[in-house]
């Protein structure tokens, strides 16, 4: 649609961030736009109507579109964490990123078999949503599915973490 379109056209790129020859994708300008976030949050959804209990998304990010997927879709939502925020982690996977590694921790909230939509702003080498894949099984939930706003499609994120359902490809 043209209010998709639009949406896509608020991202911005900016160089050099964070460091030298990296092309950063700002989508702050369109979560900061109405009827552009309606518009997102309805196509990042629309594959999965009917088929997710509760949606989980990465932080920090992440948060924000499952906190407006949730609302939408009158469904919960799972905070994805980075290590060491949560009171009670039941859950919690150690990945590699370019340099080192991370760790994401989840509480367990919902029985076994839930199912959920997992979501994040950009789906870049996929380490980041394989790793929340991963977090979810070890809870025991039902994956209904990966969705983010926007691929960088020379990085093959789909190899790691696919399918991966994305509006939006650079
Ligand atoms: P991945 O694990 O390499 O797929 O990286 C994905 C994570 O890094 C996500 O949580 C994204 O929010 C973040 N990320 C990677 N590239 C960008 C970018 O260009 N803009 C904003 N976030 C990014």
């Amino acid at each position: 649609t043209t209010e998709l379109a639009r949406a896509e056209s608020l991202i911005a790129t900016i160089p050099d961030f964070p460091e030298a020859g990296i092309q950063f994708r700002d989508i702050t300008p369109l979560f900061a736009d109405g009827p552009a976030l309606r518009a997102v949050v309805d196509a990042v959804t629309r594959p999965f109507a009917g088929s997710f209990d509760v949606v989980a998304g990465v932080e920090a990010r992440g948060f924000l579109l499952a906190g407006a997927i949730a609302n939408a879709a009158g469904v919960g939502l799972i905070p994805i964490r980075k290590a060491g925020k949560l009171p009670r982690p039941a859950a919690s996977i150690t990945y590699d990123l370019e340099y080192g590694t991370d760790k994401l921790e989840a509480a367990q909230d919902l029985p076994a078999g839930t199912r959920v939509l997992l979501v994040d702003d950009i789906l870049a080498t996929g380490g980041t949503l394989r790793a929340g894949q991963q977090l979810l099984e070890q809870l025991g939930y039902t994956l209904a599915g990966t969705a983010v706003l926007m691929e960088l499609v020379d990085l093959d994120g789909q190899q790691v973490a696919g399918p991966v359902h994305t509006l939006f490809e650079v």
